[in-house]
Formats: structure tokens, sequence, C-alpha cells
């Protein structure tokens, strides 16, 4: 099997992996768009891949960055078929058409000529190949269950990171090469935490997102959520409110169920939870497949029971804010322009309010910076309104969706690959899992894959 790393650097971008089985298939894992490229600087190296060149493509789970570049390539591939899990088939179309709107927007703020990639009507015709498989099963690339005499198939497994994620193991004639995706080993407010196989794989191809971030001694996810009740409460106290900038899908539901259970055991005021458009969407997804989820709380329909209020986007800007309520809007990043970004102006000037991040921001990104301010110093969000002075109270609790690398790192050494590819991490992550590696498990072939060189595994 020859492995090609798709993507433009070793980071956290945008995700692509090409395994090619020779006459046996040529496979695609995910197709990204990285979280802060603009333009085709923002995709995949597609044209490493020559034209209707690939038989499979397959779908690690629905966040932008494993999925943002899919239409275009379909596109390039028209015979290829497209495998993912049931959610990721229902959460990926409103996924996709909303990154049109975002490319549309932006062509007209930033002058980015090639926007939009894609459009709504192109989409509607590619999601119609989506083929949604069911987990612990196996699949044929040409989509039927339970195969037998195929030289290759593939099976997903519950990844435990968002709705609908997926480890991925693809079996060729006696080898098995298993992808982790993006995994989480705890459970989490809804989900649980990953099912993956434990053995028999011969080549993991596996994230290292948190590579760069050690576990403190006495974390627990118990221990923040703890944390972020007391934080809440103080902020209410002193009669603020509290801005959470969260991304639509995942940590969204995740932060809405919790929340409510904080207001279910009196910690909280039933004051209202404010949540975007795009997130009740996803939430509506979240409540509909609820019975035929891997989940916790596995009756609890979000929408109907927590009755969060929807901010209109529009809107927002002549919005007042009020005591004791808190927004959970996206963008996670505070992305310049996105109702996290706006409204954070009217949270930033006043001491008695709250800014709590609940997942990962890039640091590069408004909200990366915000993090990195002390209360009392200056931030750009938006270039517009240039540096502003935090008087409010800005604090990080983590909510995260990915594997604590001690976790992962046990994952590794216990599955014990014969080879194992780190990709999907920045490089002091990768460091830290190549140093690990070479001391808990020497006798394993560690690769750090250079993107765009073939790779005979
Ligand atoms: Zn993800
Ligand atoms: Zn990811």
């Amino acid at each position: 099997m020859i492995f090609t790393n798709l993507t433009r650097a070793n980071e956290i971008g945008a995700n692509s992996y090409l395994l090619d089985f020779g006459a046996d298939g040529r496979l695609v894992l995910d197709a990204g768009m990285h979280p802060r490229g603009e333009g085709v600087a923002g995709l995949p190296r597609l044209e490493l891949l020559p034209f209707d060149s690939v038989d499979t493509i397959l779908v690690s789970h629905a966040h932008h960055d494993h999925t943002g570049a899919l239409p275009l390539l379909m596109r390039e591939h028209p015979s290829a078929r497209v495998f993912m899990s049931e959610a990721t088939y229902f959460l990926a179309d409103p996924l996709l058409h909303n990154s049109v709107q975002v490319m549309l927007k932006q062509k007209a703020e930033k002058g980015i000529a090639e926007y939009p990639l894609f459009s709504h009507r192109e989409l509607d015709q590619l999601v119609k190949v989506w083929q949604a498989c069911g987990l612990q099963r196996e699949w044929s690339p040409r989509g039927y269950p339970d195969p037998e005499n195929e030289s290759l198939t593939f099976q997903f497994y519950d990844a435990g990171h968002i709705l609908g994620s997926v480890g991925t193991a693809i079996r060729h004639r006696g080898r098995t090469i298993f992808y982790t995706g993006d995994v989480n080993f705890t459970d989490q407010t809804l989900l649980r935490a990953a099912d993956f196989p434990r053995s028999d794989i011969d080549v993991l191809i596996t994230e290292t997102t948190r590579g760069a971030q050690p576990r403190p001694p006495d974390f627990t996810r118990g221990g923040e959520v703890e944390r972020l009740a007391q934080a809440i409460e103080q902020t209410f106290a002193q009669g603020g409110a509290v801005l959470m900038p969260v991304f639509a899908m995942g940590k969204t539901q995740e932060l809405l169920a919790q929340l409510h259970f904080f207001q279910r055991q009196r910690r909280l005021p039933e004051t209202p939870i404010y949540i975007g458009g795009l997130g009740r969407s996803f939430t509506e997804i979240y409540d509909r497949l609820v019975a035929r989820s891997r989940r916790q709380h596995a009756r609890l329909q979000m929408l109907e029971t927590i009755q969060p209020q929807v901010m209109d986007g529009r809107r927002a800007r002549d919005f007042s804010l009020k005591r004791g309520h808190i927004y959970l809007i996206s963008s996670g990043m505070m992305t310049e322009n996105t109702l996290s970004n706006i409204f954070a102006q009217e949270f930033l000037a006043h001491e008695r309010h709250s800014v709590f991040f609940v997942g990962y921001c890039d640091p590069e990104s408004p909200a990366g910076r915000l993090r990195a301010t002390p209360r009392g110093g200056e931030v750009v969000l938006n270039a517009q309104y240039g540096a502003q002075p935090v008087r409010c109270r800005v604090e990080h609790f983590d909510f995260t969706a990915h594997a604590q690398r001690e976790d992962l790192a046990d994952y590794i050494v216990e599955t014990n690959p014969r080879t194992c590819v780190l990709v999907h991490g920045d490089a002091p992550a990768l460091e830290w899992f190549q140093q690990e590696l070479a001391t808990r498990a020497p006798q394993m072939r560690v690769i750090v894959p250079t993107p765009g060189e073939p790779l005979e595994l």
C-alpha cells in the first residue's frame, strides 16, 4: 500500500490522505479545509490526484477540517463512491451549505475571487452520491455490507469525538490499516468514549492534536465541569452575563446539555440559554438521531426540553445582552464578523461579564488572541475596531473532544501496530508522540509523513 499525505503541512489543517492499493483500489480518507486557510491555499493538495483516479472516499466526521473540501474532491473524481456514518450523512449536508454562505460572505468582504469554491446547487447534486454505513459491520467499497471474498473492505468504529465521528479499519488481503480520525477516549456530557479495536492493526494512522499538552496531574473532566459551574455562578452573582464561543456542531450540543443539567441541579437559575441558528440546526439533528446514537442521556430531546433561544445573526448588532443569560454562540474561534466576535464587543468593556472558552482554538485566531491577553491588557478582535481593553473575565475550561495525549499513547502502545503514522498535529505535538513511542515501543516504525511524498507501507 502506498500512503500519501495530501495536506500542505504537518499541522491541524486540511486533512486528506491517499491509500493506494494498486489494482485493488485507490481510497481517500477525508477531504478537509484549513480552519484559517483562504481560497485554494486552504485546500488539501488535490492536484496530486489525476482526474477520476479515486475509487472510494471515506469521511471520518462532519468537522470542516475533514469534510470542507469534499465537494471539490468529488468533482474531480466523479466515479468515486463516498461513505460515512449515518449521523455524518445528516450533519455534513448543512455544514457544507453553511460553508457556501461563509465563502460568499468572505468573497464580498475580502475580495477572494475564487469563492465560493462550490455552490448550493452543485452540493445538492453531490450529496445524492453519499452513502451512510452502519457501524460494527464490514462494507465493500462497492457499497454493500458483509462482503465475502473482497480483497478490500472497510469498517467504521465509534470515535467518541462528535456525533457520527468514526475511526476506520481498512482490511486489505489480510492486513489491517486503522485511521483514528479525531478521537476521544473519555465520556463527554452526551457522547460516550471511543469504541476502537485494540488488536490486529498493522498500520495505525492516528491524530495527535493534544501531543503538546500534558494532562495536569489532578485533571478530571468532572473537575472542569465543577469549575465551570462555579465560574458561571460567580459571574451571575455580580450581575454579569456569560459568552461561550463554541463550534455550532459538537460543543454547542455538549454545553447546552451540561448547562441544562446545572439548571436541573439548581446550580444555575433557569435563565435563557442562547444558541446560534446553525447551532440550532445541528441540535435538531442530534435530537432526531438520539435513539440511533451511542449516547448518554439517550432520551434527552434538547430543543424541546431545554428550549434554547435562537440568536438571529442579522440582528446581532442591535442585541442588548442581559444579566444572568448565557450565550452559547459560534464561531468557536471568534472569526471576524461571526456572532461570537460581534457579541464579544459587549462583553469586553465590563468587569461583571465573562467570556469562557471550552474548546480548541487556533492561537492566531481572535479567540486565541483573547485567551492569551491578561485582564487589563488589550486585544484586537476585529481590525475595524483596533486594540480594545479587556475588562471582563476570560477563562478556559478543558472540555476537549480530543483524546488526552497520555490516553492516545496508551492506545497506540496497547494495539502495537508495526507502523504508526502521525497526522493531525502541530510540530511540538508530533515530536512528543515520536519521543514517547521511541521510549515505550522502540520496535514500532513511527512516521511523520512528509506532505505530498508517496510512502510505501
Ligand atoms: Zn474534529
Ligand atoms: Zn480535526
